[in-house]
This record gives structure tokens, sequence and C-alpha cells, in this order.
């Protein structure tokens, strides 16, 4: 039977030699599809709605490629807790291919988990079935909760065992980004190349990620600048559903603007600046407070790569760069602030107000962490108390004192900007309601459940409650009561034992 063809344009294995290692997958022994996401092949035009599972599950283990696919394996570096790795690299992942998306954007198509590349160093190259449903769930939440992210398009388990520290069963995720372009993708030509491929490389981002700089004069000033920018757009998304990202090592931090790499991630429950959830993150440098500072740093380290490329004089490129740097802070607050009003139900953005509405918002989270509150339910009930029904946010505080000076301050605050044709009616209540629920999520992906999910599928082969979960998450902002378990808070006994895990 003639190979199946998918539409690739392979920029990256064409554009830029010397940037990657050709590479096959290994073949694996019963490829069964637990997971195909019709929707994203077809946003992506694949042309693959006739498939059986069996010949998607073939394809998206690597046993059979798609004719045009090119698997590749690129060269990274990256610092990894504060500390320089040299060679990194896709170990354990495959770019088979680009192709251009229904909205004419270029995506990536690669494989994780598809075995040994000239990156592995001592690792296996494989990856295991809860990991990769991991990876699906929480990727696809990001996505439908608004908040740029790579996604999943497939889930193939291998029939075959990946040891860890126990025996796991194997699998494949098809990821698909906006590119695999890192920090640390840079960090690797500027420690091991020369500057004309630094230089290249930064072209090839430019022209795919930031088309708009090319034309700059100060065009690399301008690229770190941008990247920068979607950085500081995106941690303040990330901080407003108390998503803590887990490692943001400088190999995970993409180009694009991106959330990538779901491996200890973990969204809080009770709110703590503080919390941190991943196994190997004992100094907290990851937490969820850290993050704006760790961008900031690892952005640092993108500066340090284009130095060269920014002005001849390093003296001067170094000046140039700290201001881009310098900015970071309050680009970062400026994102925050826009979106910390539309929590709290505020439309105005007059610059006069943003010291009094920073402060509002910040006497609230500190109100929730010493009450130690649901961040996301706390939230969704101050909709409710929006349009007057106070009873479930004052449940979550049981009774303690705080809230009801808290609540005159943001009523006042509310009723300033409500002055005016406003003034008064009810129907303004309803509208700050309604738009407080477009911003606050009703449903986060709960570590108990996700748990729960990954358990079933990875110990038992069940995937019906990975399924119910996925599903659960598609609509993050509507009230669904048949779907209020999934709502649920984790039990304090749980949360104290949560720990997450890189998967590797
Ligand atoms: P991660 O923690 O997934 O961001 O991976 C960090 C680095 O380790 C990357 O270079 C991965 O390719 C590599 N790596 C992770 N797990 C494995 C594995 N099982 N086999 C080979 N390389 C791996
Ligand atoms: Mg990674």
């Amino acid at each position: 039977m003639p190979k199946r063809a998918i539409p690739f344009d392979n920029t990256y294995a064409r554009d830029l030699p010397g940037f990657y290692e050709p590479c096959q997958p290994a073949t694996v022994r019963e490829p069964v599809l637990l997971f195909f996401n019709r929707g994203l092949s077809d946003e992506l035009q694949l042309g693959l709605a006739g498939q059986d599972d069996a010949s998607l599950a073939a394809m998206f283990s690597g046993n059979e490629l798609p004719a045009g696919a090119q698997p590749i394996a690129q060269a990274y570096a990256g610092h990894q807790f504060g500390q320089f790795n040299p060679q990194l690299g896709d170990g354990r992942a495959l770019l088979i291919g680009e192709v251009i998306d229904r909205n004419g954007k270029r995506r990536d198509i690669a494989l994780k988990g598809s075995g040994r590349t000239p990156f592995s160093r001592r690792g296996d190259g494989k990856a295991a079935v809860g990991p990769m449903l991991r990876e699906v769930l929480i990727g696809e939440a990001m996505h439908a909760l608004g908040i740029p992210a790579t996604r999943a398009l497939a889930v193939v388990s291998t029939g075959e065992p990946v040891f860890r520290e126990r025996t796991l069963p194997g699998a494949i995720l098809t990821r698909i980004a906006a590119s695999h372009l890192r920090v640390g993708t840079f960090q690797y030509f500027a420690a091991h190349g020369t500057p004309e491929q630094v230089r290249q490389l930064a072209d090839y981002a430019i022209a795919r990620h930031y088309p708009e700089v090319t034309e700059t004069e100060d065009r690399y000033l301008a690229f770190l600048r941008a990247v920068a920018e979607r950085q500081a757009a995106l941690i303040a998304q990330w901080m407003h559903v108390g998503f803590i990202h887990g490692v943001m090592n400088t190999d995970n931090m993409a180009i694009s603007g991106e959330t990538i790499d779901f491996g200890p991630c973990a969204f809080m429950e009770a709110y703590d600046p503080r919390a941190v959830f991943s196994s190997i993150d004992e100094g907290g440098r990851y937490a969820y407070e850290a993050q704006p500072h760790i961008a900031r740093w690892n952005l640092a380290r993108l500066a340090e790569a284009l130095l060269p490329l920014i002005a001849d004089n390093e003296g001067e490129a170094i000046e140039l760069a700290t201001g881009v740097l310098d900015d970071f802070p309050l680009r970062f607050h400026a994102h925050w602030l826009s979106g910390l009003r539309a929590k709290l139900g505020l439309g105005g953005q007059r610059e006069e107000d943003n010291r009094a509405d920073a402060a509002l918002g910040e006497s609230w989270l500190d109100l929730l962490h010493a009450q130690q509150v649901d961040f996301t339910l706390a939230w969704r009930r101050l909709a409710d108390a929006a349009e007057g029904n106070e009873a479930p946010l004052r449940a979550l505080f049981a009774g303690q004192p705080g809230l009801d000076g808290w609540l005159k301050h943001w009523r006042e605050r509310c009723a300033v900007e409500d002055f005016g044709e406003n003034a008064g009616k009810p129907n303004a209540d309803k509208a700050r309601a309604t738009r407080m629920r477009k911003v606050n999520p009703w449903l986060i992906p709960r570590n108990h459940r996700v748990e729960e999910a990954l358990a079933a599928a990875s110990d038992k082969g069940d995937l019906a409650p990975f399924e119910a979960l996925l599903k659960a998450l598609q609509k993050p902002f509507d009230e669904d009561l048949a779907l209020a378990r999934y709502t649920e808070p984790a039990s304090g006994e749980f949360m104290a034992e949560f720990r997450t895990f890189c998967g590797t």
C-alpha cells in the first residue's frame, strides 16, 4: 500500500542544516491509539479524516511515517535549575515535519518518546503512558483556557515496557507546536556554533514568529524585546489561573511564546504564592510567585546568546539588552494588572487607578493566602458576589475576618466605575458578573482528578476517566452542573502529599 502523504513543508530541515541530526524513530511492538485529536487534525489539514485507528496508531507511533516526513532531532542546550548544560537536544523526541494550518500558521508535528537519538545521552528515548496523557490533559486545558500552549494530536501506546522507578507501559505523544525553537536552541549555537549560525537561527525565528521586526534596523534587539513581550503576557496568564509550570529551564521556554513541556506542572488549589509541587524543585526555584522572575532570568540567557548580533561593541550590546531586560518586570506587571482587573470585574484601565487596583487585587490574594482559600473557586464565587449572591463566597472563608472589609472596598471601586449612565442599575451588576465568568474559570484540571485519570489509564488500561476529564476541560468557563465533581478541590491531605515528576 502506498504511504499516506501529509502536505509537509519542512523549513527547519531544509533551511537549517547543521542545526539537527537526521534520525529515524524506533519501531514499536504493538501500537494502539489511545487518543486522537480529530478537531486539531482538521485544523492542521492533515487529510486523515478517513483513517482508522490502526493506521493512525501506525503513523503516530513512528512505525509508518507518512510520506514527506523528515524526522530530525534538534540540537539545543539549556540551563537546568540554574546550571548550564551545553548538550541537551531532542533525546527522546523527533520533529517529523511542518504543515500550514487552516489559518495559514506554520506548525511543527513532533513525536515524543520515539526512541533514542544522537542526543539521548544515557536516556532510553522512551516515554510512558501516564506522563504523555498528562501532556494531553494539561495542554488541552491550557488551550481551552485561552493560554498559548503546545497541543496534543495523538497518543499511541507502544506495547513495550518503560523502566523507571517501576515498570510502566510505554507511549508516544504527537505534539503540535508553533515551533520547537527554545531559548536553549540559541544557547547551543552561541556555545558551540559560529556567530553566523546564531544569526541564521535568529533570522529563522524572526521570519517564523516575529515577521513584524524584520524591517527594523535593530532587528535582533527588537526580536529580544518581542520575545520578552510574549513571555510577559504568557506568564501573566499562567499566574491568573494558578498554573505552575514546574520546570522553567531555558530549554523549556519556547521562542514562540507557547507554554511547552507539561512534565511536573500543576494548577494551584489553595492559594499560596510559594506553592511548588515538583519533586525535584527542592529550593522552590520554580514556585508560583517565582515564575516572572525566572522568565526574566531565562530571557537574560537568550540576550547573552544574541549579544554579538545586537551590536559590534560588546559593552554597547550589553547596555541595549539590559534595557530590554529591565523593562520586563514593568511589561509583566502591565499584563498582570490588566488581567487582574478583568478578574475583579473592572473594565477601566486608567493609569491613575493602577496603584489602587493592584493593591485591591493584592489584598484579595493576601486574604486567600491567609485563609488558604481555593484560588479558582474564590474568583468564581466573587463573580456570584458581584450580582449580590455572597453566600457561596462566604462559605469558602468560613466566617473568618477580613472578607467584609475587602468586599466593601471592592464594591466601592466597582461603584466608581459604574458611576455615570449605569449608576445604580441592577444590570450593571449582572454585566459585571457575566464578564467575570468569562475570565475566571469554573473548571480547571484538579490535581486529584488528573492523577485518578492517569492511574486508571496507566495501571488498568481504563481510559474512561481520562476521556471524561478531557471532555470536562473543554469549556472551562461554562457552568455545567453535570460536571460539578470536577470542580471540587482536592483534599488537604491529598495536596500535602501531592508531588509531580518530570516524566523522564
Ligand atoms: P525534559 O525534562 O523533558 O525537558 O528533558 C530535558 C532533556 O532530557 C531533553 O534534552 C530531553 O530530550 C532529555 N530526556 C528526557 N527524558 C529522556 C529519555 N527518557 N531519554 C533520552 N533523553 C531524555
Ligand atoms: Mg523539555
